[in-house]
C-alpha cells in the first residue's frame, strides 16, 4: 500500500522547502523527498557561504523568462519583505552588501536552518536519500459524476517500466498515456485498482470535507483526510453527501479538491499524492545535485521544455585573449557591460580561465554564443576630454603614466603595451586619441563560451510558463501537478532575486495544493 500524502515535493531545496513549510502550515500533509544526502545545498554554497537571500529591489524587470509576465502575480503576493519578517521572526542577522542584497552576516545555513526548523514546526516531513523510479497519474471520473459513489475509473500513465530506465520509458510514453488510458484494458485497470479504489475513498473523503464548507486555509484537524502516512484507508462511512449546488458554493470556497492522484514509485517504497509539486531546480552545479528530473516530469505529462542553456556564468575567452586574462587574474573593475541592449553596471573579473565578476555574470544571461559583449572600462569617464585635457596639461606624460592614474599599475602598463602604443601623449595623432578612447570605453569582446553548468548559479529556459498557472503553478495539462522554483522557465539576475522567486513561486503553490 503506497504511503498517502496531501502534497509530496520533489526537491528539498529553496522552493521546495518554502513549498513545504507554506503547505504544512495550511494544515496539508506534507511529505518532501530529494535524492540528495543533505536539503538546501545551493543554500549552503549560495551568496559565497552568507546566501544573498533576497533583494531589496526585487520588480518583475530583474527576471528573464518567454513570458516576462508570469512571474509578477507570485511575487507581488510573496515579497522580499514577507521573507525579510521571516528571517527576523528567527532571529538570523543580516546586513545589505549593495544594490538591495540582503546577505547572511553568520553563514548560509542560518536559513536552511530557519525553513527546516518551520518546515518540522509545520509538520512536514523530509526524507533524503530517496530517488524516484517511476511516476504516474491517476484520473477520477470526469466532473459530473458523484464522487462519493463511482462508477467507472479512468487511469493514466503507464505502470510497466522499473528502476532506473523507469522515468525515461515514463518521458517516452508521456502522450501515449492519456491515450492507453482511453482505452486500457480491464486487465491493466484492474492492476491498479487498489490505489485507485483507495485514492477514490479518499478523495470521497475530500469531497465530504469540502461540502462541509472547511475551509482548507485554515488547516487543523478538519484537515486530514483520514488516510495518513500511516496508510490507513479513510472513512467512507463519514461520508456526506452535499446538493450539486452547496458543493458548488463550497468549492468556490475553499481550493479546488483533487480529482486525482499520483503514485509514485521510489527508492524507499511506492507514495502516493493528491499534489505532486516538482521543484526540482535546473542543471546547474551537478555535484551538488542537480539533475534535468523535474524537465523530464514536465514532458511526461505533456509539457514544452525551452531549450535551457548555463546562466550567470563565467566566460571563456580565445586564446587572442588569454595572456591578458591570464596575466590580470584576480583584477576587477568596476565597468558597464552591454550585450543585446541589456547594460549591467558592476565589477569585471579577470581569470585564468577568463571574465568574470558580477557585471560578466549578470550580461552572460542575455549573451548567445557568437555575440559580442561591449565593455566600457571607465564608465564614468568622458575619456576623449580627458585625453585631450592631458594632452594639453602635461603634454610629455605617457600613455602608460596617465592610464596608470585610471587603472592599477599592472593593467596600465599590460593595455599600454598590448592594445597601444605608449609615447608621450604629445605625440599621439587624433586617429590614435580616438583609438584610445574607443578601446576604453567599448571594448568589444567575444567570448569563446562560458564554463557552463559546471559553475552556473542558474539554468535559463526550463518547463514552459504557457502551460502553468501564474496564480497557482499548477500545470495546465496535468491537474494536481505544480512546478516551482528554477525548473520554470523563470530566471533572476544575480543579487538574490533568484531565492526570491523560488520563496514566491513556491508560496503560490503552496495556497492551492
Ligand atoms: P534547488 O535549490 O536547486 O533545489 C533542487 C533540489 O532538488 C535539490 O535539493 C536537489 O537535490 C533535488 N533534486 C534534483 N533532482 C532530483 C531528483 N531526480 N530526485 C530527487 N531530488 C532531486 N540565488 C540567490 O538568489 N542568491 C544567491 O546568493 C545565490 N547564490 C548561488 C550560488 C551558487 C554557487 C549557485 C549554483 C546558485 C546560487 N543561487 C543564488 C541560485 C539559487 O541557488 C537557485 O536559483 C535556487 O536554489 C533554486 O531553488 P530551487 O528550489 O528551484 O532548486
Amino acid at each position: 500500500t503506497p504511503q498517502a500524502w496531501d502534497v509530496v515535493v520533489l526537491g528539498a531545496g529553496a522552493a521546495g522547502l518554502m513549498c513545504a513549510l507554506q503547505a504544512a502550515g495550511r494544515g496539508r500533509r506534507v511529505l518532501i523527498l530529494d535524492h540528495a544526502n543533505k536539503a538546501g545545498k545551493k543554500i549552503l554554497m549560495s551568496g559565497g557561504g552568507n546566501c544573498n537571500f533576497t533583494n531589496l529591489y526585487t520588480e518583475p524587470a530583474n527576471f528573464l523568462s518567454q513570458n516576462p509576465h508570469f512571474c509578477k502575480s507570485a511575487l507581488a503576493r510573496y515579497t522580499q519583505w514577507d521573507f525579510i519578517a521571516l528571517v527576523n521572526k528567527h532571529g538570523v542577522k543580516y546586513h545589505e552588501k549593495k544594490l538591495g542584497q540582503l546577505f547572511c552576516d553568520n553563514k548560509s545555513v542560518d536559513i536552511l536552518n530557519m525553513l527546516l526548523k518551520e518546515c518540522e514546526a509545520a509538520g512536514a516531513r523530509l526524507m533524503l536519500n530517496t530517488s524516484i523510479e517511476q511516476l504516474e497519474r491517476i484520473d477520477l471520473p470526469p466532473a459530473g459524476i458523484d464522487l462519493t459513489e463511482p462508477a467507472s475509473v479512468t487511469a493514466t500513465g503507464t505502470a510497466s517500466a522499473s528502476g532506473a530506465e523507469g522515468l525515461a520509458a515514463q518521458v517516452a510514453s508521456a502522450s501515449t498515456a492519456r491515450v492507453a488510458a482511453a482505452g486500457d484494458t480491464g486487465a491493466a485497470i484492474a492492476d491498479r485498482n487498489g490505489a485507485v479504489e483507495q485514492h477514490l475513498r479518499n478523495s470521497g473523503d475530500a469531497q465530504v470535507q469540502a461540502t462541509a464548507g472547511s475551509q482548507a486555509e485554515g488547516g487543523g484537524e478538519g484537515e486530514g483526510e483520514g488516510e495518513g502516512g500511516q496508510g490507513s484507508q479513510g472513512h467512507p462511512g463519514s461520508k456526506k453527501k452535499g446538493s450539486k449546488k452547496s458543493r458548488r458554493k463550497d468549492e468556490s470556497m475553499a481550493p479546488a479538491k483533487a480529482a486525482h492522484a499520483y503514485l509514485l514509485q521510489t527508492s524507499a517504497g511506492p507514495v502516493r499524492a493528491e499534489s505532486l509539486v516538482i521543484a526540482t531546480g535546473g542543471l546547474s552545479i551537478p555535484t551538488m545535485g542537480a539533475t534535468g528530473f523535474g524537465y523530464q516530469v514536465a514532458r511526461q505529462f505533456g509539457h514544452q521544455v525551452l531549450a535551457t542553456r548555463a546562466g550567470l556564468v563565467p566566460f571563456t575567452i580565445t586564446d587572442q585573449l588569454k595572456a591578458l586574462c591570464t596575466e590580470l587574474s584576480g583584477t576587477s573593475v568596476d565597468c558597464l557591460v552591454s550585450c543585446n541592449g541589456k547594460h549591467f553596471r558592476e565589477n569585471i573579473l579577470f581569470t585564468h580561465r577568463g571574465l568574470s565578476g558580477p557585471a560578466i555574470l549578470q550580461i552572460s544571461s542575455y549573451w548567445l554564443p557568437g555575440e559580442t559583449v561591449h565593455i566600457n572600462l571607465l564608465p564614468d569617464l568622458d575619456v576623449p576630454q580627458w585625453l585631450a585635457q592631458q594632452r594639453n596639461d602635461r603634454p610629455n606624460a605617457e600613455l602608460k603614466t596617465l592610464l596608470g592614474e585610471l587603472f592599477t599599475k599592472k593593467m596600465a602598463t599590460l593595455l599600454s603595451e598590448q592594445w597601444f602604443v605608449s609615447k608621450p601623449i604629445k605625440q599621439l595623432t587624433h586617429a590614435e586619441m580616438e583609438d584610445i578612447a574607443t578601446r576604453l570605453t567599448d571594448w568589444q569582446v567575444v567570448p569563446a563560451g562560458t564554463e557552463g553548468y559546471r559553475t552556473a548559479e542558474v539554468t535559463l529556459g526550463g518547463v514552459d510558463t504557457k502551460e502553468v498557472s501564474s496564480k497557482t503553478m499548477e500545470s495546465l495539462k496535468s491537474p494536481g501537478l505544480y512546478f516551482i522554483g528554477e525548473v520554470l522557465d523563470v530566471s533572476g539576475h544575480l543579487g538574490g532575486f533568484n531565492f526570491q522567486w523560488a520563496w514566491a513561486s513556491a508560496y503560490a503553490a503552496a495556497q492551492y495544493v
